[in-house]
């Protein structure tokens, strides 16, 4: 668990040659309560993580739900996966992990953080997700959510933290919200979070209420979602909803 080849905040980052292994994480499947505006058209969700494979160590793009919450289990009954046992069925290791990145501070992107904790990899955050972990008791659950201030790398702007991976300030469900860019000489690919709760949105260019709550976030949302799609991604993979192929019918992509 050594944080040793990532870079800290404020590197220089290059493009990789070759596009390194990214795993989708099936962490968990949510039931949405009845009063969760999503629920009448999505009764379940499913909550994705990412690990990518990096020549630096493995870089976690959010960490699911957490398993010792009594609020959350009577809240969403979720269907755990756990973090190492997720990567260890995706060829890596916990032991390997250089850094963490959190999409946002909801339960559902940063559940599993703690297993992480007390170690010396960085956790990658939006600054203003701490200020409404802190100030808005119905947020998430803070013990999962709040990385030692030791490990926290507070993000405002774009940063690279590694070859070829940058972390994107990605406005709109949230604040604070981060999306990941991982980039070769041939190709990129987007780790966009909850940018959007189904694909449709993305595909659309909407933001709906129910994922954008804040009013002054909705146009923000927008632009983040147009600036995803102007690096050129040949895909873009979220956390609740299918992934978005820009060229569906193209044969460049397995
Ligand atoms: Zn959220």
């Amino acid at each position: 668990m050594l944080g040793g080849s990532i870079a800290p905040c404020n590197s220089e980052g290059v493009a990789l040659r070759d596009l390194p292994e990214i795993a989708q994480l099936q962490l968990a499947t949510l039931a949405l309560p009845d009063w969760h505006p999503e629920a009448h058209r999505t009764p379940t969700c499913v909550v994705n993580g990412y690990a990518i494979d990096h020549p630096d160590g493995v870089i976690i793009f959010d960490t699911g739900v957490g398993a010792d919450s009594a609020l959350i289990d009577e809240l969403y009954e979720p269907d755990l996966r756990m973090l190492d046992q997720a990567l260890t069925h995706s060829g890596m290791q916990l032991a390997a992990v250089t850094a963490v990145v959190n999409s946002h501070l909801h339960f559902d992107h940063c559940g599993q953080n703690p297993l992480l904790y007390g170690s010396e990899v960085p956790f990658f955050i939006g600054r203003s997700e701490i200020d409404a972990v802190q100030n808005e008791p119905a947020y998430t659950i803070a013990e999962w959510a709040l990385p030692p201030e030791s490990q926290r790398c507070l993000v405002d702007d774009d940063v690279a933290i590694a070859d070829g991976v940058t972390v994107l300030a990605a406005p709109g469900h949230t604040a604070g919200h981060l999306a990941l860019l991982v980039e070769a000489d041939t190709e990129r690919v987007v780790l966009a979070g909850q940018a959007v709760w189904n694909l449709a949105e993305f595909v659309d260019e909407v933001a709906t209420p129910s994922n954008v709550a804040d009013d002054e976030l909705r146009p923000i949302a927008v632009d983040t979602m147009r600036r995803l799609k102007a690096l050129e991604p040949s895909r873009v993979f979220f956390a609740h909803c299918d992934h978005y192929d820009p060229d569906p019918n193209g044969t460049a992509n397995p």
